[in-house]
């Protein structure tokens, strides 16, 4: 699943309705960031110096009316806290995370970011305290530098450059023909998945936000890169509140709580050590994944 790219319709519709020629990059940020398809309250706010306290309160939604998905959800999660959604296939986690960034609107309860009601907050400014990495990055026909920039359009080279260390993106940065203004791409450079994650890693040392949704990639990466990404994000979420979408167990074992997630809704929670010793649906899994790798 995709939570970044899920409510694309809506994007590609928004897209169409644009007049073109504006540079493609700039045009998906402001629809990223500005897209109506959500209208703000009168009353809605902007937030500021963000410290991260996330609640779920009773939360509970579905795709389609006669379908929930979730069901009275609570969940409360502290400023710079990293917690792991772990479970079976089309539990909910990423629609759990969806509705952070209100990619889809609670049908019951509610969420709130510092103890204010999302819905009290403008969108943009929402958003903008959300960032969100997955392997599947948006990426467009441009340049390394220009694609890292997306994360902040006012940034230096110094502080792009800066991001891409941070990311562990030099290396390869210095190993292309025309190091950061090689064009990535349909017409230039293609990288792995690998790499596309560790640029989307890039973007988000720019953007800063206080808070982080990781999707950790469900395909396997070889060794080398899955170190190298595993410690650039754990970087990145110092200091941030962070969700990850998890699947991989050195993730899971270092987030200080470890949601488990099944179709009734949060079955068990606790670090790694104590869902081991509690011996229930955490432990099972955990020996399972163990016997394979
Ligand atoms: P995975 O580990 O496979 O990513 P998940 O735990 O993240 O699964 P979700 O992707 O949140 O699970 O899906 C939860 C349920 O919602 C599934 O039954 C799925 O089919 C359904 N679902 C997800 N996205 C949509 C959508 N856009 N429209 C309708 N149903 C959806």
């Amino acid at each position: 699943s995709n939570i970044f790219f899920r409510p694309i319709e809506k994007i590609n519709a928004v897209i169409e309705s644009y007049p073109k020629g504006i540079a493609g990059f700039k045009r998906y940020l402001e629809i990223i960031d500005t897209e109506p398809e959500i209208a703000d309250r009168k009353e809605a706010v902007e937030l500021h110096e963000v410290k991260g306290d996330i609640r779920f309160e009773n939360v509970s939604f579905g795709y389609e009316p006669s379908r929930r998905i979730l069901n009275q959800i609570s969940l409360s999660v502290r400023p710079g806290e990293t917690i792991a959604f772990v479970g079976p296939s089309g539990a909910g986690k990423t629609t759990i995370c969806s509705l952070l960034p209100r990619f889809y609107e609670v049908e019951e309860g509610r969420i709130t970011v510092d103890g204010m009601d999302i819905r009290d907050i403008k969108l943009q400014s929402l958003r903008k305290q959300i960032g969100i990495v997955q392997q599947d990055v948006f990426l467009f026909s441009g340049t390394i530098k220009e694609n890292i920039a997306y994360g902040d359009l006012t940034a230096t080279e110094d502080q792009i450059w800066e991001a891409a260390r941070r990311a562990s993106l030099e290396e390869l940065i210095l190993s292309l023909p025309d190091g950061m203004d090689t064009i990535i791409g349909e017409r230039g450079v293609k990288l792995s998945g690998g790499q596309k994650q560790r640029l989307s890693i890039a973007r988000m040392f720019l953007k800063n936000p206080p808070i982080l949704i990781l999707d950790e990639a469900t395909s396997a990466l070889d060794t080398e890169t899955e170190a190298l990404i595993q410690q650039s994000l754990a970087e990145l979420s110092v200091g941030r509140t962070t969700l990850v979408i998890a699947h991989r167990l050195t993730t899971i074992k270092n987030a200080d709580r470890i949601i488990v997630v099944n179709t009734e809704g949060i079955a068990e929670q606790g670090n790694h050590e104590e869902l081991v010793a509690a011996g229930g649906i955490y432990s099972r899994l955990h020996q399972v994944q163990h016997n394979h790798s």
